[in-house]
């Protein structure tokens, strides 16, 4: 027979199960099963509890009723917890009550049902008042499991309970759910049970093994709730695996002021500062914290209250945070003094703090400096990334009266939108009319959660920094505030105010979920500062270390680089100071026509294009020759010790020129008018444009065509490198300039080109009169090249892939034109799996980039390969960078840091198997003439 349940001291047998993975244990008894399982066995005092496993709730969605022998299990498990605790299910002298919650692998927080106090009916409240004199307590339970059965078992609607007690509190001029009595609440018992049965049909059930049978039901039906599954959806979690149900015993907060009920996390989950964050309440029962309907308290004041008890919580939950090695996510209940843990998990934290915990567990010695790198993804280093508010905007807008109120910081980041109070208008708002939005309410609950990730930020006026709210906003990232208290928000109006500050849906408010601030209108935001944020920048060291260490990746002899580096693509010196400041080790690109749209240069440009004469062309040059010097010297200067990469013009001459659509708009506009001062020039350059004309621009004359076409633009380019080289370093910075010729599709054309320019850097050192090292090497953008590579490598002494254009050639799709066109019906019909102009087609474009490195390594073992295209930025291009033995990528300066992580993941991920030789055997082939300087 299966094994559906499992009790609370079977730990063994479902890690048999499992066959000793602790993930698969996870994957049958939930996530939260198995952390009551590892603390019981711990010995942290846990209620008796019992779990059904996933598989009973497969076999239930599969079936549609329990499978065979489950029912019998779950009966016969509640007998062994009747003898643990001495209490008896359904017995009114002495009754054992349960909770029953749902627990799936993966934590969903607030998306599966929890029902609590199953075993109460009328005769065992009657029973539980004698029992425990406590006449409040037992009808407050009783009224909480009528109304929670109601809504999560028979699907009532929650507003059918909520209004007659609302209304029952403006009658008795209650604020307070504190201030109701006992005969409140046996009142309001008396009337959710009629509620009930106007909505059911039937009376609440006096039975309290149907309600227990209900309960689980309904739990495993949770599974495919709508919510849950939009959850799944959007986390990536399968809908196959299923949820747990826990049947756990019943430990009241709500027994008096020795009693309480809390949730904590062992660190901050918001900063990750090494500090205790919670709250708690006394006198409550479970959900009443996070719910936000009651105002909870800080957990360091409980020492005050329930010294002992505290005490013990702090201890718990130091030994539980490292037996986890993460910062967990407890709940406890406080029962007359006795405290009683009813779940512990790693706890969701924001980007900031992730990053901060990561560090500091290493440094504390809990986890080691790889565990730290790994547990960061590359999505999270570029959440930190994200816009803040200008801090002298926040100062103005202060000084200019448009501060509207403060809350709790609960989760990071700053955000601007157009505020809705519900969730419904704030989705539709943001996805049908592209709005910006902020979600405004009271507090959440999970029926919330499509308008939470529909905005930029949320705002709520009640609450804690643990409550749905808050928790919800920092998994997503979403920038937030709650308890901003001094809000009334007005529902039926559409409106909220602090005094005489209205603001109406629709209006601009600006959130800052770091500072917890919120602000009337627009507050213009900034990009944070790399530097300020020390844990990174410590992570990103180590990061870089793993990649440069020796036992990660099997490099060959006499390569540039051990591991591999990042570098970034960077024109001017401004982004190559940027690049250096966020880790980046060399310039793998510099676009140097960048540099010709300047207006000061495009005319000089310009007339260079048009001159009749190689005479004409070199007076132009000539004039351009000292811009581009002092552009190549600001980034050796920048890039001291470090090498640069420059481009030799690369783009068809007609970019250069004015749109000619435009200037015979023009021609005609003049004859029309017949003026014809000036006609005839722009007759001539109209003329000129049109013989520049191509039907295929970017397969015609550029790169290394136009070079040989016109040589002497190259070869200015050159003396202006090395004349720049040359100055730098007599200024003592040492450069390492490596110049990249573009689109070579053979050989031959370098075998044209690369001598004449490598006679001129010679010549600029002789006519200074000093050294240094310097690379002649070529872009792989041409599939040809790729496939000929171990003849290209004998000119080229590196590769860059420029993998914008050798895409676009090895799929012949159009890189301008594609993804408007027909890329994105491509990957929704499953054509292609992602875009390849973003992520490496490691298939196709990835195996002409793993052929080329092996044949030009043939050729010459230190052959230096790095990618230059925009994949360099992305961690799954790199990751087959890591793999097929680049050298570096290189990037935009902005994704430095992302490409720095995502390296250090991919060395990790594919480091060899110990033993394993450091030099391979097809590497030792490599040896080859090389082609010699010239
Ligand atoms: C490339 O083609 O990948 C590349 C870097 O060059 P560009 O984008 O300038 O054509
Ligand atoms: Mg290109």
């Amino acid at each position: 027979m299966t094994k559906w349940i499992y009790l609370f001291n079977e730990v063994k047998e479902v890690e048999k199960l499992a066959g000793g993975s602790w993930d698969d244990v996870k994957g049958i008894v939930g996530g939260k099963g198995a952390g009551l399982l590892d603390m019981t066995r711990a010995g942290v005092p846990v209620p008796p509890f019992f779990t059904a496993t996933t598989l009973a709730c497969n076999a239930y969605q599969k079936a549609g009723k329990f499978p065979a022998g489950m029912w019998e299990q779950e009966l016969k498990a509640l007998k062994v917890i009747e003898k643990k605790t001495g209490k008896k299910f359904g017995d009114p002298k002495n009754p054992l009550l349960v909770s029953c919650r749902s627990g799936a692998k993966f934590s969903m927080p607030g998306m599966m049902n929890t029902i609590l106090n199953i075993g109460l009916t009328d005769a065992v409240t009657e029973g539980l008042i004698k029992a425990t004199n406590n006449a409040r307590f037992a009808w407050d339970s009783y009224r909480r499991l009528v109304e929670m059965f109601g809504t999560v078992v028979m699907d009532v609607d929650d507003e059918a309970f909520e209004h007659p007690l609302a209304e029952f509190k403006k009658e008795k001029g209650y604020n307070l759910d504190l201030d109701m009595t006992a005969e409140d609440w046996q009142f309001i018992t008396g009337t959710y049970k009629q509620v009930y049965k106007q909505q059911t049909g039937e009376d609440f059930p006096q039975d309290p093994y149907k309600q227990l049978k209900l309960a689980t039901e309904a739990v495993f039906k949770s599974w495919n709730a709508k919510r849950a599954t939009a959850y799944r959806n959007k986390e990536g979690i399968s809908h196959t695996l299923g949820t747990a149900v826990n049947i756990c015993t019943m430990v009241f907060g709500n027994m008096g002021d020795d009693s309480g009920t809390g949730v904590a996390f062992t660190r901050n989950p918001s900063t990750g500062d090494h500090k205790m964050m919670g709250d708690y309440l006394l006198n409550a029962q479970g959900e009443d914290v996070v719910a936000g309907i009651r105002t909870p308290d800080a957990i360091e004041n409980l020492v005050k209250k329930l010294p002992q008890a505290y005490k013990q919580f702090m201890g718990i939950t130091a030994k539980l945070e490292k037996h986890y090695k993460d910062i967990q996510d407890v709940e406890f209940t406080i029962e007359r003094g006795t405290l009683w843990m009813l779940q512990t998990r790693n706890g969701k934290r924001t980007a900031k703090a992730s990053v901060k915990i990561a560090v500091d567990m290493a440094n504390e010695g809990l986890i080691t400096k790889e565990d730290a790198v790994m547990r960061v993804t590359p999505e999270i280093v570029d959440a930190l990334l994200h816009p803040q508010f200008d801090d002298s905007a926040m100062k103005q807008a202060e000084k200019d009266g448009h501060f509207f109120a403060k809350g709790v910081n609960a989760s990071p980041g700053a955000a601007v939108g157009q505020v809705y109070f519900d969730a419904d208008i704030t989705e539709k708002m943001a996805l049908e009319h592209k709005q910006e939005t902020i979600m405004v309410r009271p507090f959440t609950k999970p029926d919330d959660v499509h308008g939470m990730i529909a905005s930029r930020g949320v705002l709520t006026s009640e609450g804690g920094a643990t409550s749905h709210a808050a928790v919800v906003a920092r998994q997503f990232g979403v920038p937030c505030v709650v308890g901003a208290s001094a809000i009334k928000i007005d529902l039926e109006k559409r409106e909220m105010h602090v005094g005489e500050i209205v603001v109406k849906e629709g209006e601009w408010i600006s959130v800052n979920g770091t500072t917890g601030q919120v602000f009337v209108g627009k507050i213009p935001m900034t990009t944070p500062s790399l530097d300020e944020q020390t844990e990174l920048m410590e992570l990103l060291k180590w990061a870089d270390n793993i990649c440069a260490r020796k036992d990660m990746r099997v490099a060959p002899k006499g390569s540039p680089t051990r591991g591999l580096q990042v570098w970034a693509n960077a024109d001017y010196p401004k982004d190559a100071q940027r690049a250096r400041a966020y880790g980046a080790v060399g310039i793998g690109l510099c676009r140097t026509e960048h540099m010709f749209f300047e207006t000061s240069r495009l005319p000089i440009v310009q007339r260079m294009i048009l001159a009749k004469t190689s005479e004409e062309r070199t007076v132009a040059l000539n004039e351009l020759l000292p811009y581009q010097r002092k552009d190549f010297d600001g980034l050796f200067e920048a890039m001291d010790g470090c090498p640069v990469i420059i481009r030799l013009i690369d783009p068809p001459l007609h970019e250069f020129m004015p749109d000619e659509e435009k200037l015979l708009e023009e021609v005609i506009t003049m004859r029309v008018k017949g003026e014809t001062e000036g006609l005839k020039a722009k007759e001539n350059l109209l003329e000129a444009i049109k013989g520049m004309h191509e039907s295929n621009p970017m397969m015609g004359l550029r790169g290394v065509r136009l070079s040989i076409n016109m040589p002497e633009i190259v070869e200015m380019q050159v003396r202006a490198i090395f004349e720049a080289a040359a100055d730098c370093t007599k200024r003592g910075v040492v450069v390492k300039p490596e110049v990249m010729i573009p689109l070579t599709g053979t050989v031959k054309e370098l075998e044209w080109i690369q001598p004449r320019l490598e006679r001129i850097a010679a010549a600029v050192m002789q006519e200074k009169e000093i050294k240094f090292d310097y690379k002649f090497g070529t872009m792989i953008e041409i599939p040809r090249a790729a496939v000929t590579a171990k003849e290209v490598a004998k000119q080229a002494e590196f590769f860059s892939f420029g993998t914008n254009d050798l895409t676009q050639m090895t799929y012949g799709y159009s890189r301008d034109d594609a993804e408007r066109n027909f890329l994105i019906t491509y990957q929704e019909q499953g054509i292609l799996e992602k875009n390849p102009f973003q992520t490496i087609d490691r298939d196709g474009v990835g195996k002409l980039m793993q052929w080329a490195i092996e044949e030009g390594r043939k050729t010459r073992p230190n052959l230096e390969v790095g990618i230059c295209g925009e994949h360099g930025g992305d961690p799954d291009s790199i990751e087959w960078c890591h793999i097929i033995g680049n050298n570096y990528v290189s990037c935009s300066p902005f994704r430095v840091p992302i490409a720095r992580l995502a390296a250090a993941h991919a060395a990790l991920k594919h480091r060899p198997q110990k033993g394993l030789k450091v030099q391979s055997s097809k590497l030792k082939v490599a040896k080859k003439k090389v082609a010699k300087k010239k």
